[in-house]
């Protein structure tokens, strides 16, 4: 498979707060990210992982520096692009499902694709497969309050990649589940990325899920640096 770079940040700084009691969360970061690669981000809590995960995925802007989406800067362009590359391009999955309570698993995963002008019958056949891809086909019709903690987030990864992003971004999607639970939803979403060839920058405190990616960074110091 071809490797394309899928992210780049580059000298990106992010500042909370101001004068005296400014606090630097990321002072000149770098990250590149290819496609078909996962990368484990492992660092303690408050160290900016999802502040750069939301960078990454658009929903902040960097107070400087680049963030680049398949080679394009995303900084300059319009709010309306931004949402238009973030729904086209990108996938996110937060530690807590976020579905739609009202929703089926099914109708959660067709929402997206809708919303992107899909016909409601091949929205539906892609939800589908989806879910049977990640190994719950047999719970579609369920609400997520009906589904167990690793169903729910099998759901919503589904609902990530619905829209075959090239990029998959997760904070810590594994973090409210058990280890056994977390190693098979790693599993099932190893296994997506792997047949798509998304680039996956995923969150996590859990060393050994962290292992089994292909490379690993942390931040130190405002920096993303490999360890
Ligand atoms: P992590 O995900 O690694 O736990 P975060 O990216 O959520 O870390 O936060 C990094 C630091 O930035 C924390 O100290 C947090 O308190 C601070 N922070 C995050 N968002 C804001 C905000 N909107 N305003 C002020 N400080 C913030
Ligand atoms: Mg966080």
């Amino acid at each position: 498979m071809k490797r394309n770079t899928v992210l780049k940040l580059s000298g990106v700084e992010r500042h909370y707060g101001q004068g005296d009691t400014q606090l630097s969360i990321l002072k000149k970061a770098d990250l590149t990210l290819n496609s078909g690669e996962i990368v484990a981000l492992v660092a303690p809590s408050g160290t900016g992982k999802s502040t750069l995960l939301h960078l990454a995925g658009l929903l902040e802007h960097p107070d400087s520096g680049e963030v680049s989406i398949n080679g394009h800067d995303c900084n300059g362009l319009s709010d309306d692009k931004r949402t238009a590359i973030r729904r086209s391009e990108i996938g996110f999955v937060y530690q807590f499902h976020h579905l739609l309570p009202e929703f089926s698993a099914l109708e959660n995963i067709m929402m997206p694709q809708m919303i992107a002008g899909l016909p409601r019958n091949e929205a539906k056949q892609r939800a589908s497969q989806l879910l049977d891809y990640m190994r719950i086909g047999h719970r579609g019709a369920h609400r997520p309050g009906e589904l167990s903690g690793g169903e729910q987030q099998r759901v919503a990864i589904a609902r990530a990649v619905a829209n075959a992003p090239s990029l998959l971004l997760a904070d810590e999607p594994t973090g409210n589940l058990d280890p056994e639970t977390a190693s098979y939803v790693f599993e099932a979403l190893e296994a997506l990325v792997r047949q798509s060839g998304l680039a996956a920058l995923i969150a996590t405190h859990n060393h050994e899920l962290a292992r089994r990616m292909d490379r690993r960074v942390t931040i130190v110091d405002g920096k993303v640096v490999d360890f």
